[in-house]
C-alpha cells in the first residue's frame, strides 16, 4: 500500500472525505489523492517520494513556481519577529500600494484571510451602499462559499454535479439572480425588471471554475456600462486571475485598455503568495462604507497577518514582467502541444483560454464552451483516463475538467518537456475512454 493510500484511509476517520477541501479527494477522476510532502520551483512532490509537475500550483497562488527564495526569506524574516500582533503592521500598507500600483481603480484596499472573506464582504458592503437586496451573478462562475453564491456555483459544485448547497435557505437564493454566462440580453432583461432592487452583478473577471470561459468581446465591459447606468455596482472577481493573467490582473487585459473600472475587486491566491490573504478594494466612497468609517461591519483575528503581508509583498515584488512572459508563452505553447495531442488521437475537444489560463473541454466541438450548459454537456467521463495517465508520467493536473491548468515562471524547460512527452498516450487514453 502507498504511503498516500495510508494517510487517505487515517484521513478519512477524521475529516469529511479525508479533505478540507472537496475537490482534493478525486471524486471525479478517481484513485487515490496524493499527499504531498514538499514543493519547489515547478515541482511537487508526494508522501511516496514521487516528483510531479506541479500544474495546479496551489489552485493559482504560486505564480512564481513553489518555494521562491525571495518569498521564503521575506517569511523566514517576518516569523523571526512574532507570527500575529492583532494589531496594525507597516506590511499592510506595503501590499495595499502594490496593489493600488498596479490597479488604481483600488482606492482603499481591506485584507481578509480567504476569497470567501472578500466576495462575502462585497456583496454585503454592495448591499449595504446601495439599499438594495438582489445580487446578480453567473451559472458556473464561483465565488467561494458563501451562501448566497452557492447556486450554479461551478468548482466542486460542478465536479460533484451539485446545483447548490443543502443548508442555504430559500429566502437567501431568492435574492440571487442566476443568469447564463456571456448573455449580456439576459442582463438587459433582469435590469428591466428588477433594476430598483439590484445591489451589484458580481463576475468572475474570466470564469475559471467551470473549465475557463472565455468572456465574449465586450462582455465585461457591457456589465460596467450597465450597472452604472442603473445605480447598481459591479464587483470584478479576480481572486484567481488577480496578479496572475497579468500585472493588473483581468482588468489589466481588458478594462485598463477599453477604458472601464469595476466599483470593487475582489483578489485572493497570488496576493496572499501561498499564505491565507486575500483582500477586496475598489471605489473610495464604497470602500469606506466599511467600518470603522461606515455602517458595514467586517473584521478579522488574521487579517493582514504579518507573515502573509511579507509572503504577498515578496510575492508581487518578484512578479515582474518577465514572470508573466514567461507564464504567458508557457501557457500558449502547451494548450498547443495539449490540441495537438489530442488531435492526433482524434479526440474531439476544445482548449479553451482567456489570457494565459486554460483548461480542456472534451466533446464540445468546433462550438467549445460558452457558459454553463455548454460547460456540463462535454465529455466529462474522458477526463479521468487523461488525468490518471499525465498522473502517472509525473505531472500532477487539477483533479476535475472544471479546473484551469496552472503554470507558473518556474516551469523550465525540462519541466514543460516532461509535460509534452506524457501528453501522447494520456490523449491516447483519453480517445479509448
Ligand atoms: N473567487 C474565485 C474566482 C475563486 O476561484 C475562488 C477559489 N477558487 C474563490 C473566489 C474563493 O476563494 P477561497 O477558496 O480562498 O475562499
Amino acid at each position: 500500500m502507498t504511503s498516500s493510500q495510508e494517510l487517505f484511509d487515517r484521513a478519512k476517520t477524521l475529516m469529511p472525505g479525508g479533505v478540507n477541501s472537496p475537490v482534493r479527494a478525486f471524486g471525479q477522476v478517481g484513485g487515490t489523492p496524493r499527499f504531498m510532502v514538499d514543493a519547489k520551483g515547478p515541482y511537487i512532490t508526494d508522501a511516496d517520494g514521487r516528483e510531479y509537475v506541479d500544474l495546479v500550483c496551489s489552485w493559482g497562488p504560486a505564480l512564481l513556481g513553489h518555494s521562491h527564495p525571495d518569498v521564503l526569506a521575506a517569511v523566514h524574516a517576518a516569523v523571526d519577529h512574532g507570527l500575529s500582533f492583532g494589531a496594525s503592521t507597516p506590511a499592510e500598507s506595503e501590499l495595499a500600494m502594490l496593489v493600488k500600483g498596479r490597479v488604481p481603480g483600488v482606492e482603499h484596499l481591506r485584507m481578509v484571510s480567504t476569497g470567501t472573506e472578500a466576495t462575502m464582504t462585497a456583496v454585503r458592503l454592495a448591499r449595504g451602499y446601495t439599499g438594495r437586496d438582489l445580487i446578480v451573478k453567473f451559472a458556473g462562475c464561483y465565488h467561494g462559499h458563501l451562501d448566497s453564491l452557492l447556486a450554479a456555483a461551478g468548482s466542486g459544485l460542478a465536479t460533484l454535479a451539485l446545483p447548490g448547497s443543502a443548508g442555504v435557505t430559500a429566502a437567501t437564493a431568492a435574492q440571487t439572480l442566476v443568469l447564463p454566462y456571456n448573455d449580456l440580453a439576459a442582463v438587459e432583461a433582469a435590469f428591466a425588471a428588477h433594476g430598483e432592487r439590484i445591489a451589484a452583478v458580481i463576475t468572475e473577471a474570466a470564469p475559471a471554475n467551470m473549465g475557463v470561459v472565455t468572456p465574449g468581446e465586450g462582455f465585461n465591459a457591457g456589465l460596467s456600462r450597465i450597472t452604472t447606468a442603473h445605480g447598481a455596482l459591479l464587483i470584478f472577481d479576480e481572486v484567481l486571475t488577480g496578479f496572475r493573467t497579468g500585472p493588473a490582473g483581468y482588468w489589466g487585459l481588458t478594462g485598463a485598455e477599453e477604458g472601464w473600472t469595476p466599483d470593487l475587486f475582489t483578489f485572493g491566491k497570488v496576493i496572499g503568495g501561498g499564505l491565507p490573504t486575500a483582500a477586496l478594494g475598489g471605489r473610495l466612497d464604497v470602500m469606506d462604507y466599511l467600518a470603522p468609517l461606515g455602517p458595514v461591519y467586517q473584521a478579522g483575528t488574521l487579517s493582514g497577518n504579518p507573515v502573509a503581508m511579507a509572503a504577498g509583498v515578496a510575492t508581487l515584488t518578484a512578479a515582474t514582467s518577465s514572470v508573466y512572459e514567461i507564464v504567458d508563452a508557457r501557457s500558449l505553447e502547451l494548450s498547443a502541444a495539449l490540441s495537438t495531442a489530442l488531435a492526433a488521437e482524434g479526440v474531439d475537444h476544445s482548449v479553451q483560454r482567456a489570457g494565459n489560463l486554460f483548461s480542456v473541454a472534451f466533446g464540445t466541438g468546433a462550438h467549445g464552451v460558452h457558459n454553463y450548459d455548454d460547460a456540463q454537456a462535454q465529455e466529462v467521463f474522458r477526463y479521468a483516463p487523461f488525468f490518471h495517465s499525465m498522473l502517472d508520467s509525473g505531472v500532477y493536473l487539477p483533479p476535475s475538467v472544471f479546473e484551469a491548468w496552472f503554470l507558473s515562471g518556474a516551469h523550465d524547460d525540462a519541466a514543460m518537456n516532461r509535460i509534452f512527452e506524457a501528453l501522447p498516450a494520456a490523449a491516447k487514453a483519453a480517445a479509448s475512454a
